[in-house]
């Protein structure tokens, strides 16, 4: 028998999700672990797994990122996303992003086809399309919602980025474990409301918002990108699990970091070396879910 727990842990973000928009939330996690864990337990690679997850997450307008991103303050929408392979310890990302629904997956294609970890703007855009992405108007990303909010912002003078974490939507995440004991971690999000055009925040830095080492673990971060840079919050996870720190534990200890440090605002996902699940967050809520072997159901939750 593998000592090696195939898992699955996924976040839809890490905001006060209003009761009225609870369920969409928990429905956009379920579907989302169903197809994460129909690729895992079917002998798919941890890679394939979270990209795919990743990617039904991106596709449903619930959540900040791929379609329903959270505007620039010019209307405009720039995403970010990035997928690491803790196998063989290599990763890919993309930053500031326009007209493409599904970040993740060009994201993937900058780790198997570049020697390059990170691609921003225009050069990406022309990358994406040199490797059969469709570009789409913009139009295909935007929500009323999100148009209807950037109005309300851009007349609000007081608004800052932490405030946000009371009232924006969530960044998307997943880390699995395969059944070869291999982990990998993915990040999607349209950033934070009112943000500059051309602002990048934590996802796609590895380190930051996304980081998978076999034998280590696996993290997906959420929450106020600024403060998630200060404090390298995926690497302080790192290196709580690779000390041996329990994950409930080591995502507790680092969402105190985040705060104590930064003032930070936001949530963790993990998986330790073995798979084994840890989850915290210091906003008011977090969609998240699980899923492993021994449950017989996925754990979904917003509280
Ligand atoms: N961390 C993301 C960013 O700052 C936002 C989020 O996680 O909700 O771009």
């Amino acid at each position: 028998m593998s000592r090696y727990n195939p898992s699955l842990v996924v976040h839809g973000g890490a905001w006060e999700i209003p009761d009225e928009e609870v369920k969409a939330h928990l429905r956009g996690v379920q579907k989302a672990i169903e197809k994460g864990w129909s690729l895992l337990a079917s002998g798919a690679s941890a890679l394939d797994c979270v990209e795919e997850t990743v990617a039904v997450m991106e596709d449903d307008p619930t959540f900040d990122a791929g379609k329903g991103s959270i505007l620039n303050t010019d209307g405009s929408v720039e995403m970010d996303a990035s997928i690491m392979d803790g196998c063989r310890f290599d990763a890919g990302a993309v930053a500031a992003l326009r007209n493409f629904p599904n970040p993740v997956r060009v994201a993937r294609k900058v780790l198997e086809e570049t020697e390059h970890w990170l691609l921003a703007g225009p050069g990406c855009e022309a990358f994406a399309v040199r490797h059969g992405f469709e570009s789409v108007p913009v139009e295909n990303l935007l929500t009323e919602r999100e148009l209807k909010r950037l109005q309300i912002l851009i007349n609000d003078p007081r608004f800052r980025s932490p405030h946000a974490f009371g009232g924006k939507r969530g960044t998307v995440g997943a880390v699995a474990m395969d059944k070869k004991g291999h982990v990998a971690a993915a990040t999607s999000t349209g950033g934070t409301p009112k943000k500059l055009p051309g602002r990048v925040g934590d996802t796609p830095l590895i380190g930051c918002g996304t980081y998978a080492e076999d034998g280590v673990g696996g993290i997906s971060c959420t929450g106020w990108g600024e403060s998630i840079m200060k404090v390298m919050l995926a690497r302080e996870v790192a290196e709580h699990l690779r000390s041996g720190k329990p994950p409930v534990d080591s995502a507790e200890a680092c969402v105190g970091i985040l705060k104590a440090r930064a003032g930070g605002l936001g949530g963790i996902i993990c998986l330790d070396r073995y798979g084994n699940p840890g989850m915290a967050f210091n906003t008011p809520r977090m969609a998240r879910g699980m899923m492993n072997a021994e449950t017989d159901k996925p754990f979904i939750s917003v509280d």
